[in-house]
């Protein structure tokens, strides 16, 4: 493994907010996992997973952390048995997999890797599927050893996971996914399908998708933020998207402050209990909520 220390290069997110990483790693085998892991202790500092940044932004400034890559990213298809490392991007995986007459549609257009995907169990709204129902099992590397989760001990729930919810770091490593067998021509229809309703749907700049979870009644964020005429609303350089309110846009010159301003006034003026589904990270490696 090969640490980066105070890493000029900025951490590379899809809201393209957040500065650079005191320490900064990619790890490719088992065995830098790890050493990451032993790296941190050391240093004292927490280890921070970054995928493909797509639901995530840093503090502007050098984030005291240890900020990994997987960088493993096999996947293989043996029947309807799939087993993929986290470093692959879930579209890719979606696409993939439709070749083989497997269906993991119900994931189109979501972007981001295996791994965030696994972490956040991220799929559709509150009653809709997730990435948890394909799900078999998962390795990952928590506390301070390997452990295989069966589906069941993933506790996957509506943006959730016993991963999310662990007070120790915990590194993401491969899953055995079981998805459903269709006829390849369904798959890419509904794949084509479901894309056209997202372009009608999403704005396509530079964001990090949904700020905050459903309310557990499962109403919509988005409607909440209607209802207090949020929609647009601009803090600096971040706005609520006029296409779909619950997205925050980076405008051209977002700060962090920018957006953990907005967001603190969008839950002042709602007065509504909106959990964070993005994962706004400080500069000592704190993630919010
Ligand atoms: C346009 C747009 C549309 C979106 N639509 C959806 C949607 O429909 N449904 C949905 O659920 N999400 C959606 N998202 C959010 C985002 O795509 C998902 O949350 C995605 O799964 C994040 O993956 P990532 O690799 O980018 O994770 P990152 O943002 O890099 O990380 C997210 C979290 O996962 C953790 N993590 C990542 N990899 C690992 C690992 N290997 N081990 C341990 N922890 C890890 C990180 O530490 C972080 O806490 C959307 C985002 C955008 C920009």
């Amino acid at each position: 493994m090969n640490v980066k220390e105070h890493e000029s290069l900025k951490l590379k997110t899809t809201m393209h907010i957040g500065g650079s990483a005191r320490y900064y790693a990619e790890l490719k085998t088992k065995s830098d996992v790890e050493e990451a892991w032993r790296f941190a202790e050391e240093k004292s500092v927490p280890l921070l997973v970054l995928g493909a940044g797509s639901n995530t932004i840093f503090a502007d400034s050098l984030i005291n952390a240890l900020v990994v890559r997987i960088a493993a990213d096999h996947l293989s298809v043996d029947g309807n048995r799939v087993e993929a490392e986290v470093g692959r991007p879930l579209g890719y995986i979606v696409n993939a997999l439709a070749q083989h007459n497997l269906d993991l549609s119900a994931l189109t257009g979501i972007p981001g890797t295996l791994g965030g995907a696994l972490f956040g169990n991220a799929g559709q709204g509150p009653t809709g599927l997730w990435i948890g129902h394909f799900v078999e099992s998962v390795t990952a590397f928590l506390g301070s050893s390997w452990r295989t989760f069966s589906k069941e001990e993933c506790l996957f729930g509506y943006r959730d996971s016993v991963f999310k919810r662990s007070s120790s770091p915990v590194i993401l490593w491969s899953a055995h996914l079981a998805p459903p067998s269709r006829p390849q021509e369904e798959i890419a229809q509904e794949i084509r399908s479901l894309l056209a309703k997202r372009r009608e749907a999403q704005p396509f700049s530079m964001t990090a998708g949904s700020c905050f979870k459903a309310l557990s009644d499962g109403t919509p964020a988005w409607q909440i933020i209607d209802r207090a005429q949020l929609r647009g609303f601009r803090v600096g350089g971040v706005e609520t998207s006029p296409k779909h309110a619950n997205f925050l846009i980076n405008t051209g010159d977002a700060t962090y402050a920018d957006a953990s301003d907005l967001i603190q006034t969008i839950r002042k003026k709602t007065g509504a209990p909106l959990e964070l589904e993005m994962r706004f990270i400080d500069e000592t490696g704190r993630v919010l909520s």
